[in-house]
């Protein structure tokens, strides 16, 4: 029993720095207002920033996939699992993305922490002339893949553009992989991917570009991070995630079709794993239909709206909103348990917004981390702003008089 006891004491260490993480029941669909234990909330905490993933449309063609193509995959795509719904979806996404990218495939995976593995570990070719440039804020898969690529990492600070050029220009290895999320996913900030592209290109480096928060809701057709920008390259490896924006699950790799055959020949996360559901990627089809459409064009539009109400809205004292132009809207507080308070505080009043401690951030840089969605009203972001002012006028008020003794 010695390993128990161990983990206890693990779990009592995070306990003590107020760690814990708790899971809460959602009873109903995934929207603007959510069922927890009985009781109506106000969410403002998810990834679903189109409002897709209960749209009636997107919903409907989920029912329509597994009547025409059942529950399971029953195998992996290498074996018997690769369905047509799969197939018509990689296509999709590859005329969907491919003016930014040049001779183009598409590759579905169920998750988007899979696809970040296979396309770290694949483009790093199991060589040792290969170094990987990981931004310093990426993502937990992309640090994982970049693990797994079992090659030399060398991580550059944040949005540091002058130091990435510095690393790439004393790099003696012959591959030379750069990767970085496009929209920083706890900050909101966009990476500089123009100026990251051209140092690739002048380096000969790859760019990887996780745009798992840019699908959907940037460029004018939805289209991502890259249209935003208005990049084009064949140096570019291009993930979306389709969890997200997209509403359903699933993410894809965009690139050039020899990197994608390499996926498909040898991504172990691509290979040993059963394709998911083709239902999924039959639903996927009509949440790019609307993406891309004007309903889409719409829905991002009313987004930017409520980004602006929110900016203009909020009177902080202590805490910090950061000047993100994105669906997310992290409020910097710092401390562990002064966060956490604000988010039970918020809770109280029925609004959801997630509490974000380390190691997902920073130490000392605990924030809420709001996410605003095209499926809430003005009116739903204007409750919003009222109750994160008047915690945050409430707080300080405590820790004013619990300074002062008082
Ligand atoms: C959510 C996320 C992923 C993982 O995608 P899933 O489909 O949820 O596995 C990868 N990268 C970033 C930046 C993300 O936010």
């Amino acid at each position: 029993m010695e390993l128990l006891d161990k983990l206890a004491a693990n779990l009592e260490a995070l306990a003590d720095k107020n760690l814990i993480r708790k899971r809460r029941t959602v009873e109903t669909p995934c929207g603007p207002r959510v069922t927890v234990e009985g009781r109506e909330l106000l969410a403002f905490c998810s990834n679903d920033y189109l409002g897709l993933a209960a749209h009636p449309a997107v919903t409907a063609a989920l029912k329509e996939g597994t009547d025409l193509y059942g529950a399971g995959s029953g195998a992996s795509h290498l074996i018997s699992g690769h369905s047509r719904a799969h197939a018509l979806l990689e296509e999709r996404l590859a005329e969907f993305v491919g003016s930014s990218l040049v001779e183009v495939r598409a590759l579905y995976f169920s998750t988007g922490y899979m696809a970040n593995l296979a396309a770290i570990t694949a483009l790093a070719a199991g060589d040792k002339d290969t170094e990987i440039f990981s931004e310093a804020l990426n993502h937990a898969s992309l640090i994982d893949g970049a693990r797994l690529a079992r090659t030399t990492v060398k991580v550059y600070p944040h949005a540091d553009v002058e130091a990435l050029d510095e690393l790439l220009g004393t790099s003696r290895a012959v591959n030379k992989i750069v990767v970085t999320d496009s929209v920083f996913s706890m900050d909101g900030n966009l990476a500089p991917l123009p100026a990251l592209l051209a140092l690739c290109e002048k380096h000969g480096a790859w760019l990887v570009v996780d745009d798992a928060h840019g699908f959907g809701t940037l460029g004018t057709n939805g289209s991502g991070a890259l249209e935003h920008f208005g990049l084009r390259s064949p140096y570019l490896v291009y993930i979306g995630t389709l969890g997200k924006a997209a509403g359903v699950g699933g993410a894809f790799v965009a690139a050039h079709a020899t990197v994608i055959e390499t996926l498909v020949q040898r991504a172990r996360p691509y290979i040993f794993t059963t394709a998911a559901p083709p239902a999924l990627a039959h639903a996927l089809l009509t949440s790019l239909d609307i993406i891309a459409g004007a309903e889409g064009r719409e829905r991002r539009s009313h987004l930017a709206g409520l980004v602006a109400q929110w900016h203009d809205g909020l009177q902080l004292t202590g805490w910090r909103a950061l000047p993100s132009q994105t669906a997310i809207q992290p409020v910097v507080i710092g401390a562990n348990d002064a966060t956490m308070a604000a988010a039970a505080a918020l809770y109280q009043r029925g609004i959801w917004v997630g509490g974000i401690r380390p190691p997902t951030v920073p130490a000392d840089s605990a924030r809420l981390r709001v996410t605003l969605s095209a499926g809430h009203t003005a009116a739903d972001v204007a409750r919003l702003i009222d109750a994160v002012n008047e915690v945050n006028a409430e707080i300080n008020t405590h820790m004013e008089r619990s300074r002062d003794g008082t």
